[in-house]
C-alpha cells in the first residue's frame, strides 16, 4: 500500500461516523423527524425562499452538478435541518449532518469530507461555532473540493493535498453576525428564514395532526397557531402536548377547552409568552429602568442561558414589539408595560422614539 493510500486510510478511519448522522437521537427528536416535511411541496411558509431554492435544485440537477453552497439563516426550530433534508431528496443524494460542536479537530472534518460521496449534502448545523483551524480547512473544500492534509510532525512535516468529490454544503446558523465573512462569502446561495404567520402555522399543526393521528377543533387549531410564536416546532411541541391533555382529561379530541385547560397548566398565554418571558420583561422594568441593559447582565439576572435568552426569547419578544435591541443593551417598549400593567414613566415616550 502506498503511503497516500495509508494515509487516506488514516483519514477514512477517523471517528466520522460517531460525529456525522443521519438519524435523529431521543424520542422526541425521533418524533420530531416524523413530522419533518420530505418534500419541498410539504414545506409551508417562506414562499420566495421556497421558489428561489426549487429553481437552483431544478437547474443542479439538470446540468447533473452538485448544488452550490447553501446558508440557511434564521432562528431555531423555524426548518433550517428540515430544508437541508428536503434539498438531499430533492437531489436524490444522501445527506451527512453534524454540528459545529462536534467537531474538534481538523480530522474530525477530514474524516467526514473524504468519506461523502459525489454530489452529496454535509449539513453543518450552529456553523458560527466551528473552530478557525476547521474554518480554514472548510475554506478550501468548499471552494477548490480539496483539503490539505499535514504528514508528520516538526521540520519533516508536509502537506498532502487529497481531492474531494464535489459536494454541498449546507451549513446552519442562529447567529449570523457571528459567521466570518471569509466563510459567509463561499456560500453561493444564502436563505434568510422568517418567522410564520398564523395561517401557515395552522396549515402546519393541521399536517402534524394527522400524522400523529390526532383530532383537533378549528378554532383550537387557530389558537394553538397564535401562541405557537411563529415558530414550527413550537407549534408541533404544543400539539403534542395538548394532546397529551386531551387523551387525559378529556375523549382524546383537542377541543377549544381543551387548549384553556393545557394552556393554562403550562404558563402560555394566548399570544404564547411564557412565564419567563414576563419575567424578562419585568426584570428589566424593576431592576433597570426599562432598560438599556447588556445581554450578559440580564441573563444572570433571570437566570437563563445567554443562548437561550438571545435565540429563544429576545427574537419573539421584539418581534412582538415588547423588547428593542440597541447598541447600549435591552430597553422594553410602551407595549411590555401595558402587558404587565405597570404604569409607564412619563419620559418613556421619548426614550422609545429617540431610539427607533
Ligand atoms: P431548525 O433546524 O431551524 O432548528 P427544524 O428543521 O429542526 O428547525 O424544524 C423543527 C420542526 O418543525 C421539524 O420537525 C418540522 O417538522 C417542523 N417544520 C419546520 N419548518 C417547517 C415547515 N416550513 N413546514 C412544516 N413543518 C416544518
Amino acid at each position: 500500500m502506498s503511503e497516500f493510500e495509508e494515509n487516506i486510510q488514516d483519514i477514512e478511519s477517523l471517528k466520522a461516523n460517531s460525529l456525522v448522522s443521519t438519524t435523529f437521537q431521543n424520542e422526541d427528536d425521533e418524533q420530531e423527524n416524523i413530522l419533518r416535511p420530505k418534500k419541498l411541496k410539504d414545506f409551508q411558509g417562506q414562499k420566495q425562499l421556497k421558489e428561489n431554492l426549487s429553481i437552483f435544485i431544478q437547474a443542479a440537477r439538470e446540468r447533473n452538478e452538485a448544488l452550490d453552497h447553501t446558508f440557511l439563516i434564521g432562528p431555531p426550530g423555524l426548518g433550517k435541518t428540515t430544508l437541508a433534508s428536503i434539498v438531499a431528496n430533492e437531489m436524490g443524494k444522501e445527506i451527512r449532518m453534524t454540528s459545529a460542536p462536534a467537531l474538534e479537530k481538523p480530522k474530525d472534518l477530514a474524516g467526514i469530507l473524504t468519506n461523502i460521496s459525489e454530489g452529496s449534502i454535509f449539513f453543518i448545523d450552529e456553523i458560527h461555532r466551528l473552530k478557525p483551524a476547521l474554518e480554514e480547512m472548510l475554506y478550501i473544500a468548499m471552494e477548490d473540493f480539496e483539503i490539505d492534509w499535514v504528514i508528520g510532525q516538526g521540520p519533516a512535516a508536509r502537506t498532502m493535498r487529497i481531492p474531494l468529490p464535489k459536494f454541498t454544503l449546507i451549513g446552519a446558523t442562529t447567529k449570523a453576525g457571528q459567521v466570518s465573512s471569509p466563510l459567509h462569502s463561499r456560500f453561493g446561495i444564502t436563505c434568510h428564514l422568517q418567522f410564520y404567520n398564523e395561517v401557515e402555522l395552522s396549515k402546519i399543526i393541521k399536517r402534524s395532526s394527522s400524522l400523529i393521528d390526532c383530532k383537533i377543533e378549528d378554532e383550537a387549531l387557530i389558537r394553538l397557531a397564535r401562541c405557537s410564536r411563529g415558530t414550527p416546532r413550537i407549534a408541533n411541541r404544543l400539539l403534542k402536548r395538548l394532546r397529551d391533555f386531551a387523551t387525559v382529561l378529556a375523549d382524546g379530541t383537542i377541543t377549544n377547552e381543551v387548549v384553556d385547560q393545557g394552556l393554562t397548566r403550562l404558563g402560555i398565554d394566548p399570544i404564547g409568552l411564557e412565564d419567563q418571558d414576563r419575567n424578562i420583561l419585568k426584570t428589566i422594568i424593576n431592576f433597570y429602568g426599562g432598560g438599556p441593559v447588556g445581554a450578559s447582565t440580564l441573563s444572570i439576572s433571570v437566570g437563563e442561558a445567554i443562548e437561550s435568552l438571545e435565540d429563544f426569547y429576545e427574537p419573539y419578544l421584539i418581534q412582538k414589539g415588547f423588547l428593542i435591541r440597541t447598541p447600549r443593551g435591552r430597553c422594553v417598549t410602551t407595549k411590555a408595560y401595558e402587558l404587565l400593567n405597570i404604569a409607564p414613566p412619563s419620559k418613556i415616550k421619548d426614550f422609545d422614539t429617540s431610539i427607533l
